[in-house]
């Protein structure tokens, strides 16, 4: 899979791509990137990429025809000549745009090409969305000073769910957002994970050694290895978690009748909160 990113910062990204499971990921041909200096596409002396906003205001906003270049320069058409080409999709990072989940970043995993256009200013001008861009994705709603970091995370969120990337390609699966999929029954150590499968639920928490830190212990069941009981534990730890910091999900997870017997129980105060 390869990303695309038209940015007028391309050292911003040099220490990004350098670590651990992107930089794996590159190593092994699973992933290529391109960086793309807006500059190199303007024509003047001083390379500008920027105008004044018609209509006055503040700030000032990235020129179409710098941007028109590049698209050019990496072979994308206008979109009413792409229709029918499924394998590629340009995204616009903007505060106005639909937010990025999990779910996108599973979609744009299928594709071969992701190009990330990264605004800086009061934004891009709006005919390079209308013209080239496919989607226009948010991070989160707050502004940025420009779309690097919001390109970062779309193309961190997306790289790390292309087959092959992850050490197990079920874990993806299993963490905060995950997919519910009952048809897997175990992992590779032969824990059942039928229950676990986060099923849009955030992820449960996770202990390693040394057993007790900081005078707190890890939870006993982890260590009893009855995996009925740890299954059981981490269901109740991700419901518990999930209606604390983002009961929103709940609406739209895959529960059981035993999971809503735990949240009632949970917003009751009854269940303890480790065993
Ligand atoms: N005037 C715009 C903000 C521009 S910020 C507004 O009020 O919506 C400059 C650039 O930063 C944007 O063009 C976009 O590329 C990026 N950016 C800022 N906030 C972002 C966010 N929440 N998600 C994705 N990109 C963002």
């Amino acid at each position: 899979m390869r990303f695309e990113i038209i940015t007028i910062f391309p050292g911003f990204f040099a220490g990004f791509f350098e670590h651990g499971i992107l930089r794996r990921a590159q190593a092994d041909g699973l992933v290529t990137i391109g960086v793309h200096d807006l500059r190199t596409f303007t024509h003047d002396r001083h390379r500008t990429v920027d105008d004044r906003p018609f209509g006055g205001g503040e700030g000032m906003v990235l020129k179409p025809e710098p941007l028109c270049e590049a698209f050019q320069s990496l072979d994308i058409a206008r979109k009413t000549e792409r229709i029918g080409d499924s394998r590629t999709r340009v995204i616009l990072t903007s505060a106005q745009g639909r937010p990025f989940t999990q779910a996108i970043a599973r979609e744009l995993a299928k594709l071969e090409r992701v190009v990330l256009v990264c605004g800086r200013y009061e934004g891009v001008d709006e005919r390079i969305n209308e013209l080239y861009c496919d989607q226009e994705l948010s991070i989160g709603d707050y502004v940025l000073s420009g779309g690097e970091l919001a390109a970062s995370v779309v193309l961190d969120a997306t790289m790390r769910l292309i087959p092959g990337v992850l050490g197990n390609e079920a874990s993806g699966e299993f963490e905060s957002f995950g997919v519910a999929d009952a048809a897997i029954f175990t992992d590779e150590a032969g824990v059942p994970r039928s229950q676990h499968g986060a099923g849009g639920l955030l992820d449960y928490p996770h202990y390693t050694r040394p057993a007790e830190f900081g005078g707190l212990k890890a939870p006993e069941v982890l260590l009893n290895g009855d995996h009925q009981q740890i299954r059981k534990w981490r269901r109740e730890q991700q419901l518990r978690k999930t209606l604390a910091n983002r009961p929103d999900l709940l609406e739209h997870a895959a529960l059981s009748d035993e999971d809503r017997r735990i949240l009632r129980e949970i917003a009751a105060g009854k269940a303890e909160k480790t065993p």
